[in-house]
Protein backbone atom coordinates (compact mmCIF):
# COMPACT_ATOMS: atom_id res chain seq x y z
CA UNK A 1 0.00 0.00 0.00
CA UNK A 2 1.24 3.50 -1.20
CA UNK A 3 1.99 6.05 2.14
CA UNK A 4 -1.29 7.74 3.26
CA UNK A 5 -0.41 12.08 3.51
CA UNK A 6 -1.66 13.12 6.69
CA UNK A 7 -3.74 16.47 7.11
CA UNK A 8 -1.03 19.90 7.70
CA UNK A 9 -0.01 20.48 11.33
CA UNK A 10 -2.25 22.91 12.83
CA UNK A 11 -5.40 21.75 10.39
CA UNK A 12 -7.83 19.37 11.11
CA UNK A 13 -10.94 18.04 9.77
CA UNK A 14 -14.66 18.66 10.41
CA UNK A 15 -16.48 15.45 10.15
CA UNK A 16 -19.47 14.64 8.78
CA UNK A 17 -20.49 13.89 12.69
CA UNK A 18 -19.20 17.45 13.66
CA UNK A 19 -20.85 18.97 11.84
CA UNK A 20 -24.56 19.60 13.12
CA UNK A 21 -22.64 21.19 15.87
CA UNK A 22 -21.17 24.03 13.18
CA UNK A 23 -24.18 24.45 11.05
CA UNK A 24 -26.41 25.34 14.81
CA UNK A 25 -23.81 27.88 15.81
CA UNK A 26 -23.56 29.60 12.13
CA UNK A 27 -27.27 29.59 11.82
CA UNK A 28 -27.77 30.49 15.25
CA UNK A 29 -25.14 33.50 15.16
CA UNK A 30 -26.63 34.17 11.63
CA UNK A 31 -30.41 34.48 12.33
CA UNK A 32 -29.28 36.72 15.15
CA UNK A 33 -27.19 38.85 13.19
CA UNK A 34 -29.61 39.25 11.13
CA UNK A 35 -32.21 40.25 13.93
CA UNK A 36 -29.96 43.17 14.83
CA UNK A 37 -29.57 44.25 11.20
CA UNK A 38 -26.42 42.53 10.07
CA UNK A 39 -25.53 41.40 6.64
CA UNK A 40 -23.05 38.98 5.41
CA UNK A 41 -20.42 40.09 3.57
CA UNK A 42 -18.09 37.88 1.90
CA UNK A 43 -14.30 38.97 1.02
CA UNK A 44 -10.81 36.98 -0.56
CA UNK A 45 -9.13 34.63 1.85
CA UNK A 46 -5.90 36.31 0.44
CA UNK A 47 -4.97 39.74 0.54
CA UNK A 48 -1.78 41.71 0.08
CA UNK A 49 0.51 41.83 3.13
CA UNK A 50 0.81 44.98 3.53
CA UNK A 51 -2.92 45.21 4.26
CA UNK A 52 -2.57 43.05 7.31
CA UNK A 53 0.37 44.61 8.33
CA UNK A 54 -1.16 48.37 8.31
CA UNK A 55 -3.93 47.02 10.24
CA UNK A 56 -2.96 45.01 12.54
CA UNK A 57 0.07 46.16 13.18
CA UNK A 58 3.72 45.25 13.09
CA UNK A 59 4.09 45.36 16.46
CA UNK A 60 1.62 42.61 17.13
CA UNK A 61 2.33 38.80 17.24
CA UNK A 62 0.07 38.10 14.30
CA UNK A 63 2.34 40.53 12.20
CA UNK A 64 5.39 39.63 13.56
CA UNK A 65 5.04 35.68 13.82
CA UNK A 66 1.68 34.46 12.80
CA UNK A 67 1.40 35.01 9.21
CA UNK A 68 1.54 33.14 6.20
CA UNK A 69 2.98 35.05 3.62
CA UNK A 70 4.08 33.87 0.22
CA UNK A 71 4.87 35.20 -2.91
CA UNK A 72 2.83 35.25 -6.02
CA UNK A 73 4.09 34.21 -9.41
CA UNK A 74 4.58 37.57 -10.72
CA UNK A 75 6.14 38.55 -6.97
CA UNK A 76 3.43 39.82 -5.17
CA UNK A 77 3.91 39.36 -1.18
CA UNK A 78 0.36 37.76 -0.33
CA UNK A 79 -0.75 36.96 3.18
CA UNK A 80 -3.40 34.33 4.09
CA UNK A 81 -5.78 36.75 6.13
CA UNK A 82 -5.18 35.93 9.82
CA UNK A 83 -8.46 37.83 10.99
CA UNK A 84 -11.20 39.52 9.06
CA UNK A 85 -11.19 42.87 10.37
CA UNK A 86 -8.46 43.96 7.68
CA UNK A 87 -10.30 43.15 4.62
CA UNK A 88 -13.82 44.19 5.87
CA UNK A 89 -12.02 47.86 6.29
CA UNK A 90 -10.58 47.40 2.54
CA UNK A 91 -13.89 46.72 1.54
CA UNK A 92 -15.60 49.39 3.26
CA UNK A 93 -12.86 51.47 1.54
CA UNK A 94 -12.85 50.46 -1.98
CA UNK A 95 -16.80 50.32 -2.29
CA UNK A 96 -17.37 53.57 -1.15
CA UNK A 97 -19.40 52.53 1.48
CA UNK A 98 -19.34 55.27 3.51
CA UNK A 99 -21.90 57.25 1.82
CA UNK A 100 -24.35 55.01 3.49
CA UNK A 101 -23.69 54.95 7.53
CA UNK A 102 -24.63 52.96 9.64
CA UNK A 103 -22.55 49.76 7.17
CA UNK A 104 -23.66 46.69 9.44
CA UNK A 105 -21.82 43.70 8.20
CA UNK A 106 -20.77 39.92 9.28
CA UNK A 107 -18.81 37.69 8.16
CA UNK A 108 -17.13 34.09 8.54
CA UNK A 109 -14.87 31.60 7.00
CA UNK A 110 -11.52 30.10 8.03
CA UNK A 111 -8.38 32.06 9.14
CA UNK A 112 -4.90 31.46 9.16
CA UNK A 113 -2.29 31.98 12.02
CA UNK A 114 1.42 29.85 12.53
CA UNK A 115 0.91 29.44 15.83
CA UNK A 116 1.88 26.30 18.60
CA UNK A 117 -1.18 24.10 17.57
CA UNK A 118 -2.84 22.05 20.67
CA UNK A 119 -6.89 22.05 22.28
CA UNK A 120 -8.32 25.15 20.87
CA UNK A 121 -6.02 26.81 18.56
CA UNK A 122 -4.83 25.89 15.39
CA UNK A 123 -3.28 27.10 12.46
CA UNK A 124 -6.18 27.08 9.97
CA UNK A 125 -9.08 27.92 12.07
CA UNK A 126 -12.81 29.29 11.90
CA UNK A 127 -14.30 32.84 13.22
CA UNK A 128 -17.70 34.47 12.63
CA UNK A 129 -17.46 38.25 13.68
CA UNK A 130 -19.29 41.75 12.91
CA UNK A 131 -18.77 45.26 12.11
CA UNK A 132 -20.58 48.33 12.56
CA UNK A 133 -19.39 51.50 10.86
CA UNK A 134 -20.61 55.29 11.66
CA UNK A 135 -21.74 55.56 15.09
CA UNK A 136 -19.53 56.81 17.58
CA UNK A 137 -21.24 56.33 20.71
CA UNK A 138 -21.49 54.35 23.72
CA UNK A 139 -25.17 53.01 22.57
CA UNK A 140 -23.67 51.90 19.53
CA UNK A 141 -21.29 49.67 21.53
CA UNK A 142 -24.00 48.64 24.26
CA UNK A 143 -25.97 47.40 21.00
CA UNK A 144 -23.42 45.34 19.92
CA UNK A 145 -22.44 43.88 23.35
CA UNK A 146 -26.28 42.96 23.72
CA UNK A 147 -26.16 41.18 20.02
CA UNK A 148 -22.87 39.31 21.48
CA UNK A 149 -24.96 37.68 24.58
CA UNK A 150 -27.96 37.11 23.14
CA UNK A 151 -25.74 34.82 20.62
CA UNK A 152 -24.43 33.20 23.31
CA UNK A 153 -27.90 32.96 25.38
CA UNK A 154 -29.54 31.78 22.27
CA UNK A 155 -26.47 28.66 21.51
CA UNK A 156 -27.20 27.98 25.33
CA UNK A 157 -23.62 28.65 26.22
CA UNK A 158 -24.69 31.96 28.61
CA UNK A 159 -23.96 29.92 31.97
CA UNK A 160 -20.06 29.11 30.68
CA UNK A 161 -19.20 32.45 29.87
CA UNK A 162 -18.00 35.69 31.10
CA UNK A 163 -18.00 39.27 29.36
CA UNK A 164 -15.01 41.04 30.17
CA UNK A 165 -14.90 44.77 29.23
CA UNK A 166 -11.98 47.67 29.11
CA UNK A 167 -11.17 50.81 27.97
CA UNK A 168 -7.70 51.67 26.23
CA UNK A 169 -8.47 55.62 25.31
CA UNK A 170 -8.19 57.55 22.43
CA UNK A 171 -5.09 59.53 20.92
CA UNK A 172 -5.59 62.23 23.37
CA UNK A 173 -5.16 59.97 26.48
CA UNK A 174 -3.39 56.99 25.66
CA UNK A 175 0.28 59.28 24.89
CA UNK A 176 -0.13 60.22 28.37
CA UNK A 177 -1.09 56.64 30.09
CA UNK A 178 1.90 55.32 27.84
CA UNK A 179 4.13 57.69 29.62
CA UNK A 180 2.89 56.62 33.36
CA UNK A 181 2.95 52.77 32.18
CA UNK A 182 6.76 53.47 30.55
CA UNK A 183 8.22 54.99 33.58
CA UNK A 184 6.46 52.03 35.76
CA UNK A 185 7.95 49.29 33.60
CA UNK A 186 11.75 50.87 33.00
CA UNK A 187 11.70 50.17 36.77
CA UNK A 188 10.60 46.19 36.59
CA UNK A 189 12.49 45.75 33.29
CA UNK A 190 14.23 42.81 33.94
CA UNK A 191 11.65 40.37 35.20
CA UNK A 192 9.98 40.96 31.75
CA UNK A 193 10.38 38.29 29.10
CA UNK A 194 12.72 39.04 26.45
CA UNK A 195 9.70 39.74 23.94
CA UNK A 196 8.50 42.36 25.87
CA UNK A 197 11.52 43.56 26.75
CA UNK A 198 12.46 44.09 22.90
CA UNK A 199 9.33 45.87 22.12
CA UNK A 200 8.83 47.61 25.10
CA UNK A 201 9.62 50.99 23.70
CA UNK A 202 7.50 50.53 20.72
CA UNK A 203 4.18 48.80 22.36
CA UNK A 204 4.82 49.06 26.51
CA UNK A 205 0.59 48.25 26.19
CA UNK A 206 1.62 44.45 24.96
CA UNK A 207 3.48 43.83 28.18
CA UNK A 208 -0.37 43.79 29.69
CA UNK A 209 -1.05 41.12 27.29
CA UNK A 210 1.78 39.14 27.61
CA UNK A 211 1.04 35.92 29.20
CA UNK A 212 4.60 35.03 30.28
CA UNK A 213 3.97 34.54 34.04
CA UNK A 214 6.79 37.04 35.14
CA UNK A 215 5.20 39.43 32.71
CA UNK A 216 1.69 38.81 34.41
CA UNK A 217 3.21 39.52 37.74
CA UNK A 218 4.60 43.08 36.70
CA UNK A 219 1.00 44.05 35.06
CA UNK A 220 -0.85 43.16 37.72
CA UNK A 221 0.50 46.13 39.69
CA UNK A 222 1.06 48.75 36.06
CA UNK A 223 -1.04 51.54 36.40
CA UNK A 224 -4.09 51.01 34.70
CA UNK A 225 -5.98 52.62 31.34
CA UNK A 226 -9.21 53.02 32.93
CA UNK A 227 -7.54 55.47 35.43
CA UNK A 228 -6.36 57.30 32.58
CA UNK A 229 -9.28 58.25 30.58
CA UNK A 230 -9.60 61.67 29.33
CA UNK A 231 -13.30 63.22 29.94
CA UNK A 232 -14.57 62.00 26.85
CA UNK A 233 -13.14 58.75 26.87
CA UNK A 234 -14.48 58.14 30.71
CA UNK A 235 -17.96 59.56 29.93
CA UNK A 236 -17.99 56.79 27.35
CA UNK A 237 -17.00 53.84 28.69
CA UNK A 238 -19.74 55.35 31.76
CA UNK A 239 -22.10 55.25 28.91
CA UNK A 240 -21.85 51.94 27.72
CA UNK A 241 -21.36 50.27 31.78
CA UNK A 242 -24.90 52.42 32.29
CA UNK A 243 -26.63 50.83 29.32
CA UNK A 244 -25.42 46.96 29.95
CA UNK A 245 -26.40 47.53 33.80
CA UNK A 246 -29.58 48.70 32.43
CA UNK A 247 -30.31 46.06 30.50
CA UNK A 248 -28.81 43.63 33.38
CA UNK A 249 -25.65 42.57 30.87
CA UNK A 250 -23.80 40.72 33.14
CA UNK A 251 -20.11 42.00 32.61
CA UNK A 252 -16.35 42.07 34.76
CA UNK A 253 -14.31 45.05 34.20
CA UNK A 254 -10.68 43.39 33.63
CA UNK A 255 -8.07 46.34 33.71
CA UNK A 256 -5.24 43.88 32.22
CA UNK A 257 -7.19 43.52 28.78
CA UNK A 258 -5.21 45.20 26.30
CA UNK A 259 -6.52 42.51 23.23
CA UNK A 260 -3.19 41.65 20.74
CA UNK A 261 -4.21 44.22 17.82
CA UNK A 262 -2.84 47.70 17.46
CA UNK A 263 -5.92 49.16 16.25
CA UNK A 264 -8.25 49.09 19.36
CA UNK A 265 -9.29 52.98 20.73
CA UNK A 266 -11.91 53.23 23.71
CA UNK A 267 -14.06 49.76 23.84
CA UNK A 268 -12.47 46.23 23.99
CA UNK A 269 -14.04 43.25 24.98
CA UNK A 270 -13.62 39.44 25.51
CA UNK A 271 -16.05 36.52 26.40
CA UNK A 272 -14.04 34.06 28.37
CA UNK A 273 -15.10 30.99 29.44
CA UNK A 274 -13.01 28.58 32.30
CA UNK A 275 -13.81 25.55 30.42
CA UNK A 276 -11.43 25.13 27.60
CA UNK A 277 -7.87 25.74 29.63
CA UNK A 278 -5.50 27.58 28.51
CA UNK A 279 -7.31 29.09 25.48
CA UNK A 280 -9.94 30.88 27.51
CA UNK A 281 -11.27 33.72 25.14
CA UNK A 282 -14.15 32.36 22.56
CA UNK A 283 -15.21 35.91 21.34
CA UNK A 284 -13.30 39.45 21.29
CA UNK A 285 -13.42 42.72 19.82
CA UNK A 286 -13.56 46.45 20.22
CA UNK A 287 -13.69 49.68 18.74
CA UNK A 288 -11.46 50.95 16.19
CA UNK A 289 -12.25 54.59 15.19
CA UNK A 290 -8.43 55.58 13.65
CA UNK A 291 -8.44 51.93 11.40
CA UNK A 292 -10.38 53.26 8.42
CA UNK A 293 -8.21 56.68 8.03
CA UNK A 294 -5.37 54.34 8.96
CA UNK A 295 -6.16 51.95 6.06
CA UNK A 296 -6.40 55.25 3.98
CA UNK A 297 -10.40 55.74 3.88
CA UNK A 298 -12.76 59.15 5.44
CA UNK A 299 -12.26 59.01 8.98
CA UNK A 300 -14.91 56.65 10.12
CA UNK A 301 -16.01 55.40 13.95
CA UNK A 302 -16.50 51.55 13.63
CA UNK A 303 -16.45 48.64 16.23
CA UNK A 304 -16.49 44.86 15.97
CA UNK A 305 -15.67 41.74 16.94
CA UNK A 306 -14.62 38.09 16.50
CA UNK A 307 -15.46 34.72 17.66
CA UNK A 308 -13.54 31.06 17.08
CA UNK A 309 -16.29 28.14 16.42
CA UNK A 310 -13.60 25.51 17.31
CA UNK A 311 -13.58 27.19 20.45
CA UNK A 312 -17.37 27.10 20.70
CA UNK A 313 -17.88 23.77 19.05
CA UNK A 314 -15.43 23.08 22.11
CA UNK A 315 -17.77 24.51 24.30
CA UNK A 316 -20.95 22.85 23.13
CA UNK A 317 -19.51 19.38 23.93
CA UNK A 318 -21.53 16.49 23.17
CA UNK A 319 -24.89 18.29 23.46
CA UNK A 320 -26.87 17.46 20.57
CA UNK A 321 -27.86 19.63 17.37
CA UNK A 322 -30.24 19.33 15.32
CA UNK A 323 -28.95 16.66 12.42
CA UNK A 324 -30.55 17.73 9.22
CA UNK A 325 -29.47 14.38 7.60
CA UNK A 326 -30.84 12.48 9.83
CA UNK A 327 -33.78 10.64 8.23
CA UNK A 328 -37.72 10.51 9.10
CA UNK A 329 -37.98 7.37 7.02
CA UNK A 330 -35.57 4.21 6.58
CA UNK A 331 -36.79 2.15 4.01
CA UNK A 332 -36.11 -1.50 4.21
CA UNK A 333 -36.27 -3.62 0.90
CA UNK A 334 -35.80 -7.21 0.92
CA UNK A 335 -36.51 -9.53 -2.34
CA UNK A 336 -37.56 -9.89 -5.70
CA UNK A 337 -38.89 -6.61 -6.62
CA UNK A 338 -38.35 -4.60 -3.83
CA UNK A 339 -36.00 -2.39 -4.69
CA UNK A 340 -37.81 -1.38 -7.59
CA UNK A 341 -41.29 -0.59 -5.31
CA UNK A 342 -38.50 0.83 -2.49
CA UNK A 343 -36.20 2.81 -4.59
CA UNK A 344 -39.23 4.80 -6.20
CA UNK A 345 -40.85 5.51 -3.08
CA UNK A 346 -37.31 6.76 -1.43
CA UNK A 347 -37.25 9.38 -4.08
CA UNK A 348 -41.27 10.33 -3.65
CA UNK A 349 -40.91 10.75 0.21
CA UNK A 350 -37.65 12.97 -0.77
CA UNK A 351 -39.40 15.20 -3.49
CA UNK A 352 -42.10 15.61 -0.65
CA UNK A 353 -39.74 16.48 2.24
CA UNK A 354 -39.09 13.93 3.95
CA UNK A 355 -35.59 12.92 4.53
CA UNK A 356 -35.29 8.89 3.78
CA UNK A 357 -32.99 6.81 3.56
CA UNK A 358 -32.87 3.53 1.88
CA UNK A 359 -30.62 0.41 2.34
CA UNK A 360 -28.22 0.20 -0.80
CA UNK A 361 -26.38 -3.14 0.02
CA UNK A 362 -28.65 -5.68 0.27
CA UNK A 363 -28.91 -8.47 2.99
CA UNK A 364 -31.48 -10.31 4.86
CA UNK A 365 -34.72 -8.88 6.27
CA UNK A 366 -32.89 -8.96 10.05
CA UNK A 367 -29.96 -7.30 9.07
CA UNK A 368 -31.66 -4.59 7.21
CA UNK A 369 -33.75 -3.96 10.50
CA UNK A 370 -30.69 -3.75 12.39
CA UNK A 371 -29.09 -0.58 10.54
CA UNK A 372 -32.44 0.77 10.18
CA UNK A 373 -32.55 1.01 14.32
CA UNK A 374 -28.92 2.22 13.99
CA UNK A 375 -29.82 4.84 11.38
CA UNK A 376 -32.07 7.26 14.16
CA UNK A 377 -35.50 7.26 11.59
CA UNK A 378 -38.28 7.34 14.03
CA UNK A 379 -39.94 5.40 10.58
CA UNK A 380 -39.53 2.51 8.50
CA UNK A 381 -40.96 1.35 5.93
CA UNK A 382 -40.61 -2.23 5.31
CA UNK A 383 -41.23 -4.26 1.83
CA UNK A 384 -40.62 -7.73 1.34
CA UNK A 385 -41.85 -10.56 -1.42
CA UNK A 386 -45.23 -10.36 0.14
CA UNK A 387 -45.79 -6.85 0.56
CA UNK A 388 -44.48 -6.61 -3.40
CA UNK A 389 -47.05 -9.47 -4.71
CA UNK A 390 -50.12 -7.91 -2.12
CA UNK A 391 -49.42 -3.96 -3.31
CA UNK A 392 -48.34 -3.04 -0.19
CA UNK A 393 -45.82 -1.97 2.53
CA UNK A 394 -45.47 -2.39 6.37
CA UNK A 395 -44.96 1.19 8.34
CA UNK A 396 -43.62 0.46 11.74
CA UNK A 397 -43.10 3.44 14.14
CA UNK A 398 -39.67 2.25 15.65
CA UNK A 399 -40.15 3.89 19.27
CA UNK A 400 -43.14 1.60 19.94
CA UNK A 401 -42.30 -1.32 17.41
CA UNK A 402 -46.06 -0.84 15.93
CA UNK A 403 -46.74 -1.76 12.44
CA UNK A 404 -49.44 -1.33 10.15
CA UNK A 405 -50.15 -2.72 6.49
CA UNK A 406 -50.70 0.43 4.00
CA UNK A 407 -51.56 -0.08 0.20
CA UNK A 408 -48.68 1.41 -2.15
CA UNK A 409 -51.93 3.11 -3.86
CA UNK A 410 -50.54 6.97 -3.28
CA UNK A 411 -48.14 6.10 -0.19
CA UNK A 412 -45.56 8.80 -0.14
CA UNK A 413 -48.36 11.13 0.27
CA UNK A 414 -50.04 9.39 2.48
CA UNK A 415 -47.15 8.50 4.69
CA UNK A 416 -45.89 12.43 4.59
CA UNK A 417 -49.54 13.20 5.62
CA UNK A 418 -49.37 10.79 8.99
CA UNK A 419 -45.73 12.29 9.50
CA UNK A 420 -46.67 15.79 9.16
CA UNK A 421 -49.99 15.61 11.74
CA UNK A 422 -48.41 13.36 14.00
CA UNK A 423 -50.80 10.65 14.39
P1 LIG B 1 -5.80 34.20 21.98
O1 LIG B 1 -5.53 35.14 23.10
O2 LIG B 1 -6.52 32.96 22.40
O3 LIG B 1 -4.60 33.93 21.12
P2 LIG B 1 -6.54 36.27 20.15
O4 LIG B 1 -6.60 37.47 20.99
O5 LIG B 1 -5.33 36.03 19.32
O6 LIG B 1 -6.85 34.97 21.04
P3 LIG B 1 -8.50 37.26 18.26
O7 LIG B 1 -7.51 37.64 17.24
O8 LIG B 1 -9.15 38.32 19.03
O9 LIG B 1 -7.84 36.19 19.26
O10 LIG B 1 -9.61 36.32 17.62
C1 LIG B 1 -10.93 36.20 18.15
C2 LIG B 1 -11.24 34.78 18.57
O11 LIG B 1 -10.81 33.85 17.58
C3 LIG B 1 -10.53 34.32 19.82
O12 LIG B 1 -11.22 34.76 20.96
C4 LIG B 1 -10.58 32.82 19.68
O13 LIG B 1 -11.85 32.32 20.08
C5 LIG B 1 -10.43 32.63 18.20
N1 LIG B 1 -9.04 32.30 17.85
C6 LIG B 1 -7.98 33.12 17.74
N2 LIG B 1 -6.87 32.44 17.37
C7 LIG B 1 -7.24 31.14 17.24
C8 LIG B 1 -6.57 29.92 16.88
N3 LIG B 1 -5.28 29.92 16.54
N4 LIG B 1 -7.28 28.77 16.86
C9 LIG B 1 -8.59 28.75 17.19
N5 LIG B 1 -9.28 29.86 17.54
C10 LIG B 1 -8.63 31.03 17.57
MG1 LIG C 1 -3.62 34.88 19.54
Amino acid sequence: MAAAIKAVRGTRDILDRESPTWRFLEATAARVFSLYGYRELRTPIFEKTELFARAVGGDTDIVEKEMYVFEDRNGASLALRPEGTAGVVRSFIENGLDRQLPWRVFYKGPMFRYERPQKGRYRQFHQMGCELFGPPGPMADAEMLMMVMRFFIDAGLEELVTLELNSLGCPACRPGYREKLLEYLHAHTEALCGNCQSRLERNPLRVLDCKNPNCKEVAASAPRTVEHLCTACGDHFQGLTGHLEAENIPLTVNPMMVRGLDYYTRTVFEVTTTALGAQNAVAAGGRYDGLVATMGGRATPAIGFAMGLERLALLLDERACPDPATPTVYVVAAGEGADLVGLGLTEQLRRLGVATEINLQGGSMRNQMKKAGRSGAPWSVIIGEREVDEGTVQLKQMATGEQQTLASEGLAERIAGRLYDGS
